[in-house]
């Protein structure tokens, strides 16, 4: 490393200079995964969304979107999910594996959004946190996808990891890495900034061997190089 860069790597990073670096990372995180997507779990309403977003945890959006053609065609509303026949449900979402723990999630949320929601899914945060199977993280998912919402930002894995790489953020803890994100990205950026660094995590800033050769973010990234045991 330079003289220059070490010195300027030693010296903390103020706000408006993280800020500007985020920028530059949006601009080309876009050039290579904007597709106009924001999810890449197929739906067509907020409670196929929210269906769907319960099965995706510890199963790929591949296996989720095989399964719910059949299953969105069987229950179309609250109703139909509060009301199914547990069995069979689990049936249908078995091969997205924790399938009895995530059917007792979609009956009992269906149930809730019944009792207090009127059979429809709540766009407010503190409302959609309330309900089975649906915690801070799933509930920007939900927010971003089905209504472009930008309040908050999702940290899975993906983007906690690449946040620590990136030098956005030092924490382990998901809220407090989202604090960090926050403060550093543009408000209107917050939900596509986490699509995109999923898409980022997932080709190219693996946890395991990540391809710092080939990423465009190298010059904006601290960890370029060595960055295998920022997890
Ligand atoms: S340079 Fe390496 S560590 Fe940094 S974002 Fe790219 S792949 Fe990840």
């Amino acid at each position: 490393m330079s003289k220059r860069k070490a010195n300027a790597a030693a010296r903390p990073e103020s706000l408006q200079a993280k800020r500007r670096r985020v920028a530059t990372i949006l601009k080309k995180l876009r050039r290579r995964y904007s597709g106009g997507r924001r999810t890449a779990l197929d739906h067509v309403d907020a409670l196929q969304m929210v269906v769907a977003t319960i099965l995706s945890a510890q199963c790929t959006d591949k296996q989720v979107n095989l399964v719910t053609p059949e299953l969105f065609k069987r229950y179309k509303t609250a109703a139909d999910y509060a009301g199914s026949d547990i069995g069979e449900l689990e049936g249908l979402i078995k091969s997205t594996g924790f399938y009895r723990n995530k059917a007792r999630n979609i009956t009992g949320c269906c149930r809730k959004l019944m009792e207090e929601h009127g059979g429809k899914v709540p766009r407010e945060m503190e409302k959609l946190v309330t309900l089975p199977g649906i915690g801070r993280k799933t509930a920007n998912v939900i927010k971003y996808a089905v209504w472009g919402d930008n309040d908050g930002i999702a940290v899975d894995t993906h983007v906690g990891r690449l946040s620590r790489r990136l030098g956005l953020s030092e924490r382990k803890d998901p809220e407090k890495v989202e604090r960090d994100l926050i403060e550093a990205a543009p408000r209107d950026a917050r939900g596509e900034l986490s699509w995109l660094l999923i898409q980022h995590g997932r080709t190219i800033c693996a946890a395991r061997r990540p391809l710092c050769g080939e990423c465009m973010l190298s010059a904006q990234c601290p960890s370029a190089g060595h960055a295998e045991d920022i997890k």
